[in-house]
């Protein structure tokens, strides 16, 4: 594949905040890429964008307009290509510009995006049912996110398992939660009044209700984002848990592992705070749970290295270290310390599908995503076509 032109452009995401969209022509047409942002970020993460969006976009269309002519044959031109952008540009621009070339490249091959980084692997979805933390505005209960995924090897089941329960919380919330007014995160999980016992318990119903109804095994995931509301050594809860407001980290790893005692939880994503390794594996040594760095690892091989041993399980978000190479690393350093692979939507997105094909070639496990919400929706959707 030739360059024939790149450009760059500011795009709303699904957050309403603006973001980077990167257009390739080539002699077989136009293709884009554009970046998610999150809202609870790691403070290991590399920022979208180093100084104001605008004069970024400036300065990225003079690196963009040099690599006209270029050829583009492989992803290791791509990588080759990544090596060579400077440092303020890693992020946002960086991931945009890759992904343009990715749908390009592989328009330009006759094959699918995913086949650029693997094989076609088994790839599961894990949806957001119920939202808080930050994503709600610190509005609703402390827990970030509560999610459900299925033990189902087909993935239609699996999606209509998961929309089953869903519908069914929010049935259950229109009935039973006067403050309840049909709203969602940006990530498509319903905000409620409830604390976060309340919340868990909401959805364990309907998870027994439509798991017997289906003959499915049906399991229920959190997204704790303790570092959210960690400050000063205390979690500190806004709805108490176990009648616990201001908690230690043992206290919290505790709380955690009783919790997942309770309600059963299959998944649980950063437990204790980004910078507590120790509570990770706390927490897994004492439950027969997924637990899954997010914030701790940050999609950074360095910070896997020092903590994998803490957890069984690691999301991939490729923003949060702004290259595919980087990203391709990581995935391989997963692989070679036996964890089980997330790919991970973010609270801001863009409307294209690439992270699905991205996990389904690196061979994730789990899709992490939502199940409302057009940005998310086309993820599943693609990843219904893969099935
Ligand atoms: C998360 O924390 O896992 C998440 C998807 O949210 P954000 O994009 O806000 O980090
Ligand atoms: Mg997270």
């Amino acid at each position: 594949m030739q360059i024939k032109r790149l450009t760059s452009r500011k795009i709303l995401n699904s957050n309403s905040n603006f973001t980077i969209e990167v257009k390739l022509d080539t002699e077989r047409g136009s293709f884009r890429g554009s970046s998610p942002a999150g809202e609870s970020t790691s403070k290991y993460e590399v920022s979208q964008f180093s100084g104001g969006l605008d004069s970024v976009i400036i300065k990225f269309n003079e690196f963009l307009s040099r690599l006209k002519s270029k050829k583009v044959d492989t992803i290791n031109d791509i990588f080759e290509i990544e090596r060579n952008i400077s440092q303020e540009f890693i992020g946002g621009p960086s991931l945009s510009l890759s992904y343009a070339l990715i749908y390009g490249l592989s328009n330009d091959l006759g094959i699918e995006p995913y086949e650029l980084f693997g094989g076609k692997n088994h790839m599961m979805p894990i949806c957001k049912v119920l939202g808080g933390g930050v994503h709600a505005s610190g509005l609703s209960m402390d827990i970030q996110e509560i999610l459900v995924t299925t033990m189902a090897e087909n993935i239609n089941e699996s999606v209509e398992g998961t929309l089953a329960v869903y519908k069914d919380v929010k049935e259950e919330l229109k009935s039973k939660s006067a403050g309840f007014l049909g709203g969602v995160d940006p990530e498509g999980g319903f905000v409620t009044g409830l604390d976060n016992y309340e919340s868990l318990a909401l959805v364990k119903k309907s998870v027994g209700k439509i798991s017997k109804e289906r003959g499915l095994d049906i399991r229920i995931g959190v997204d704790v984002a303790a570092s959210t509301f960690f400050k000063d050594g205390k979690y500190n809860y806004k709805k108490p848990i176990y009648g616990k407001r201001s908690i230690t980290r043992e206290e919290q790893s505790d709380l955690i592992v009783k919790l997942a005692d309770e309600f059963d939880i299959y998944y649980i994503e950063d437990p204790v705070d980004e910078d507590f390794p120790e509570g990770y594996k706390y927490v897994k040594d004492h439950t027969k749970a997924l637990v899954v760095g997010d914030d701790m690892t940050a999609t950074v091989t360095e910070r896997l290295e020092k903590a994998y041993s803490s957890i069984n399980s690691t999301l991939i978000k490729p923003n949060q270290v702004g290259t595919l190479e980087k990203v391709v690393e990581y995935s391989k350093l997963a692989d070679k310390y036996g964890l089980i692979k997330v790919m991970s939507h973010r609270s801001e997105e863009t409307p294209i599908s690439i992270i699905t094909d991205i996990g389904v070639g690196l061979a994730a496990k789990y899709l992490k995503v939502g199940i409302n919400r057009g940005e998310r929706t086309e993820k599943i959707n693609r990843l219904m076509e893969l099935n």
